[in-house]
């Protein structure tokens, strides 16, 4: 007869996956579930439908059998339709006969993006460094792989800037983290804070990677420096602002359709960045994802014409009526574009954003406290990518509770 032994759980999970949390943001839809109608203000995803367009060719592609694995690298069209972009937008030079050939690849979404990156980069002993508050994966993309997350604190401004970075690098440092406009915070890096962090990068032979998931997210007003004369008014990135030597080693940006579009669950997203990093991220995604979801590269094929202004001046309305309704009771740095917005939880109420947490859930309210995207507990985010009504009813709830 042969023994059997029940599964030792215990010793079957790896270090890696039993030291995370589930994300803290999940724990706050999971109480959501829990409460009869909230007054959501915690979804980080846009509330608005994928345009026709897009959704039509991802529906033909559907149809047309177009449903097998692409190549690795994403779909020809698609690959090209992205360089194209980024040649246009950050002057970039993608053919071979540059002094330092560039490359873009498809990816599974951003987030598909920055666990290829780290795949492609990180072992025991490495160091990032990451921007805190951070969006919530930053610090575990260096966990996960055994390096180490060297925290950056940007308060009370929420910039990412050369002088806080500088300190921080060390011999172990394999990449920065910068992410504008950003989430939790909505906040925009300005063009020379994209410059200085982008020279002190080169200088000390590390990586800078810019997750630019939001850079259509931009409000007209979320540029803290616009050309005199209007002309560029795109959201800064260190690629761009660099003084024009980009074709450069020195950047990887990552950006996606999810947010823009609508469209998360699709899982698409692109990562562009000196060849040679390419093709190992290329190498692991072939090993992992394999390739980006197929009819959604079809529908973003279609995304670069359709025309999302609209969308975003409706977004910058929504992000003026949490100024209007919250300005005046407690700190809120002026999110430039997302669509996120970083609360102080008011000093004399005597509370952590956790707390103010519990009392918002009184009140049937969700927020995200601060501290699923922080070492420190001192504020909170909400999302505007709801309903004006829904995001009115929120305001003041929160209103109330923050004067105390
Ligand atoms: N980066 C940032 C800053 C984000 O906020 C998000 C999504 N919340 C991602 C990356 C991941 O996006 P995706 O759905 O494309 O993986």
């Amino acid at each position: 007869m042969t023994h059997t032994h029940a599964l030792n759980f215990d010793r079957l999970v790896a270090h890696r996956a039993a030291s995370v949390n589930a994300s803290g943001i999940r724990r706050v839809f999971e109480l959501g579930r829990s409460l009869k109608d909230p007054i959501n203000l915690s979804i980080g995803q846009p509330d608005f439908p994928v345009p026709d367009a897009i959704k039509n060719a991802a529906i033909d592609a559907i149809r047309e059998d177009r449903n097998g694995y692409t190549l690795t690298q994403g779909i020809p069209e698609l690959q090209t339709r992205i360089k194209d972009h980024l040649a246009h937008d950050l002057g970039w030079d993608f053919s071979d006969s540059a002094a330092n050939p560039m490359d873009a690849i498809v990816t599974s979404g951003t987030s598909g993006a920055l666990f290829l990156l780290a795949m492609a980069t990180l072992q025991a002993g490495d160091e990032i460094i990451v921007p805190d508050p951070y969006f919530v994966i930053y610090p575990h993309l260096a966990g996960l792989f055994g390096a180490k997350p060297v925290i950056c604190s940007t308060y009370p401004d929420f910039r990412l800037t050369a002088e806080r970075v500088e300190p921080l690098i060390t011999e172990r440092t394999k990449f920065v983290l910068l992410n504008s406009p950003s989430n939790p915070c909505g906040v925009v890096a300005d063009k020379k804070t994209c410059t200085d962090l982008l020279e002190l990068c080169r200088s000390r032979g590390v990586l800078l990677v810019s997750d630019e998931i939001y850079d259509e997210f931009t409000f007209s007003d979320g540029l803290t420096d616009p050309t005199p004369d209007g002309t560029d008014m795109r959201c800064p990135s260190p690629s761009r602002n660099s003084g024009g030597n980009t074709n450069g080693q020195d950047t990887l940006v990552i950006r996606g359709f999810g947010k823009t579009y609508g469209c998360t669950g699709w899982r698409l997203g692109y990562a562009a960045g000196p060849k040679p990093l390419m093709m190992q991220m290329a190498k692991m995604q072939q090993y992992s994802f394999v390739c980006a979801p197929s009819m959604g590269q079809w529908g973003a094929l279609k995304a670069f014409d359709v025309d999302m202004h609209d969308t975003v001046s409706a977004y910058q309305k929504k992000r003026d009526m949490v100024l209007d309704a919250l300005g005046d009771v407690t700190e809120i740095s002026k999110p430039g574009g997302a669509f996120y917005a970083f609360i102080k939880v008011p000093e004399r109420l005597g509370m952590t954003a956790s707390q103010l947490f519990e009392k918002a859930i009184e009140k049937n309210l969700l927020m995200i406290p601060g501290n699923v995207f922080s070492t420190c507990d001192t504020h909170f985010r909400i999302s505007f990518a709801t309903s004006n009504e829904n995001l009115a009813r929120g305001l003041d709830v929160l209103r109330d509770l923050m004067k105390g």
